[in-house]
């Protein structure tokens, strides 16, 4: 069933979150756009300007490298003064509510851990666009002196040990943090109750984790502007602004 008058949706959430002893709160980038954090999809989003260089060419080219960082750069410009929203504080009460509440997330803007959801209960798909690591040792390196090295010099970032320093974020093609999807899929098996939240639900694996819930029982709803493929498969869909339909829960 589809909904879409605001107070209706917003009974609809609470009434399930209520009857609910385990909640997965699954988010995608619609859930950051109110705090100004562009979208992927949408007809104008810079990342359609800006896409991000896959990880082959990244590995394989030092042009794309720098082309990499150049791009990485100017999306942080866009919204470097990102904060969280309603939706995110909804979220992080709804995480204070239980300890076995988990969030799942497919964003790479660290907004989840700054409005205050315990950090070891956001579990990053897509890994965090906030800080870089070595992609043969792991060692974590920060942004500001990458970027004022590169602006000064042109020169990418090379980790002691020789290794590429790359954003800490997910490129295609690059293989997916194998904790983080092993953490998000036992949380979807667990939960009663699977929130899709402000994902077009396209990208995959991620994209089949409200599936994967929905066969072990739990309820499934998403929460989102437009269609996505998945409506078919939940029990309810709320359409409307994501803000507005988590409002009630964030103070
Ligand atoms: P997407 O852009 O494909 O889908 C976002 C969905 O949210 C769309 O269906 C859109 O209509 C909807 N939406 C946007 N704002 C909304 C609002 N205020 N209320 C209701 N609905 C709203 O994003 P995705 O599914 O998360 O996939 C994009 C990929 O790009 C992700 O893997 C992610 O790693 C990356 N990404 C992340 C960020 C971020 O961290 N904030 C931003 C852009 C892209």
């Amino acid at each position: 069933m589809v909904l879409s008058g605001l107070s209706d949706a917003q009974a609809a959430l609470a009434e399930a979150i209520g009857a609910a002893s385990r909640i997965v709160a699954f988010t995608g980038a619609g859930v950051s756009t109110e705090c100004g954090v562009p979208d992927f999809r949408s007809k104008d989003s810079p990342w359609r300007r800006l896409p991000p260089i896959p990880y082959d060419l990244f590995v394989a080219d030092e042009l794309m490298r720098e082309e990499a960082w150049r791009r990485k750069f100017a999306l942080d410009d866009i919204y470097a003064r990102a904060s969280p929203g309603r939706g995110h504080y909804a979220l992080a009460n709804l995480a204070a509510l239980n300890e076995e509440n988990s969030i799942v997330t497919q964003n790479i803007d660290n907004l989840h851990q700054t409005s205050g959801a315990p950090p070891d209960r956001v579990i990053e798909l897509h890994g965090n666009g906030t800080y870089a690591r070595c992609l043969a040792c792991g060692l974590r390196y920060e942004l500001a002196p990458i970027r004022l090295e590169f602006e000064a010099s042109g020169r990418v970032p090379l980790c002691g040990c020789g290794g590429y320093v790359k954003s800490a974020t997910i490129s295609f093609g690059q293989p997916m943090p194998q904790e983080a999807l092993a953490r998000a899929c036992e949380a979807a098996v667990a939960c009663d109750l699977f929130l899709a939240i402000g994902s077009s639900l396209v990208v995959y694996p991620a994209a089949a984790l409200p599936t994967l819930a929905r066969e072990h029982d739990a309820r499934l709803i998403i929460v989102n502007g437009e269609e996505t493929p998945l409506d078919y498969e939940a029990e309810l869909v709320l359409r409307g602004d994501i803000g507005d339909i988590l409002q009630p829960f964030a103070s």
